[in-house]
């Protein structure tokens, strides 16, 4: 697929060799309203969404596996700590 200049988005860098290692979990409905604060470039096979909900935030992720989209999600977390693990996705220091 090829993508337009000007279409990316975010990209997340590629995983340096000591990183935090995330604990993805199944997702499950705990909030009827999820705000989307930040999400990372449709043009890689797995993408990233930094969301919010009831006052907490967690980072879901949507990763192609055999053929179907798989999605994970973090610990619901206080905001700042979510937004500190954003960062530190975003620059392939947690994973
Ligand atoms: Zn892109």
């Amino acid at each position: 697929m090829t993508f337009s200049p000007g279409f990316h988005g975010i990209h997340v860098a590629p995983v340096a060799t000591t990183h935090e290692r995330i604990r993805w979990l199944p997702p499950l409905p705990r909030a009827n309203r999820i705000r989307i604060r930040e999400h990372t470039c449709i043009c890689r096979s797995t993408q990233y969404e930094l969301c919010e909900a009831g006052g907490l935030a967690f980072i879901r992720r949507f990763k192609a596996f055999q053929g179907r989209m798989l999605i994970r999600e973090t610990d619901w977390l206080v905001t700042a700590r979510a937004a500190q693990l954003w960062a530190l996705l975003l620059r392939g220091q947690a994973r």
